[in-house]
């Protein structure tokens, strides 16, 4: 086992599943102490499980929190550093995709819930881990965008909305936070294949979505999606302190489509 984090705490959003899921596996596996935060129990704690078979030794703190809810924020935040007594990691990842509609047939309510876990949960996170990133004098934070927080990708008002504000926020924070030893970086996936992409290639196509998803990414220089573990990867190369200088960025991983016409 690599020691690159050596006894580095770690603390993930959305972390029972897909994107913040990987990046757990990678931590863990190069010495992380985690704190894993999700609304899902039973995945958080087969997240869990799937980490100790790997990693016997491995400190693995769960919390159930809605990301959506400042007062659970504040909760997950105050439990992690009543536990450990430190954040030096923070992947800021939890969120949804929200039905696929025109802007006309969004819907208020669909787009207030997206906007209120995709960009309120994303703002939440990050004020209360900058306390304490901010009294530590260190710290790093990973936001998760999307290539949708870059450009259009039509039928997404809500997720758009939420990406671009996650750019923005990251921008903002990092110019603001550099002066504390702090780097805020985001990053912006592609179609990664993960059960939140799964679900999206189903609202489009059905339950036969295998040809929607094989035409989805023929449009990709790479001709695939990314799989989760290269998300991860990246995330892990972020928060390790091997990237110190790598502040207020947005880094997409989407195999080079967002650069092609
Ligand atoms: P996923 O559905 O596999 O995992 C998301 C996790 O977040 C789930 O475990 C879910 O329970 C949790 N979650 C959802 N709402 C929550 C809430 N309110 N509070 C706490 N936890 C909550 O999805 P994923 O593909 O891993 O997505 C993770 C992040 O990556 C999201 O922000 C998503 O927008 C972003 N993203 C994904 C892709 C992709 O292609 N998969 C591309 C770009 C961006």
């Amino acid at each position: 086992m690599s020691d690159r984090f050596g006894e580095k705490v770690v603390l993930i959003t959305g972390a029972a599943s897909g994107l913040g899921q990987a990046a757990a596996f990678k931590m863990v596996s190069e010495g992380a102490k985690l704190s894993l935060v999700d609304l899902n129990e039973e995945a958080l704690q087969e997240t869990k499980k799937v980490i100790q078979e790997q990693e016997p030794q491995a400190e693995v703190l769960l919390i159930i929190a809605d990301v959506a809810k400042e007062e659970n924020v504040k909760r997950y935040v105050g439990e992690t550093v009543q536990h450990y007594g430190r954040i030096d990691g923070f992947f800021n990842n939890a969120g949804i995709e929200g039905k696929q509609n025109l802007t006309e047939d969004y819907g208020t309510d669909e787009f207030n819930k997206v906007v209120g876990i995709n960009l309120d949960g994303i703002f939440y996170g990050m004020k209360y881990v900058l306390e304490v990133m901010k009294k530590q004098g260190a710290g790093a934070i990973v936001n998760t965008a999307s290539v949708g927080g870059i450009r259009g990708v039509g039928n997404q008002s809500g997720y758009a909305a939420s990406k671009h504000g996650v750019v923005g926020l990251t921008k903002n924070s990092g110019v603001e936070y550099g002066q504390f030893g702090i780097n805020i970086n985001a990053i912006a996936p592609g179609a990664i294949w993960t059960p939140m992409v799964e679900d999206s290639m189903k609202q489009m196509a059905g339950d036969d979505y295998g040809e929607a998803a094989k035409d989805f990414v023929s449009v990709n220089p790479m001709k695939r999606f990314g799989k989760p573990e290269e998300i991860g990867n990246v995330v892990a190369f972020l928060l390790s302190g091997e990237a110190g200088f790598i502040n207020a960025s947005v880094i997409p991983i989407d195999g080079g489509q967002s650069y092609k016409y």
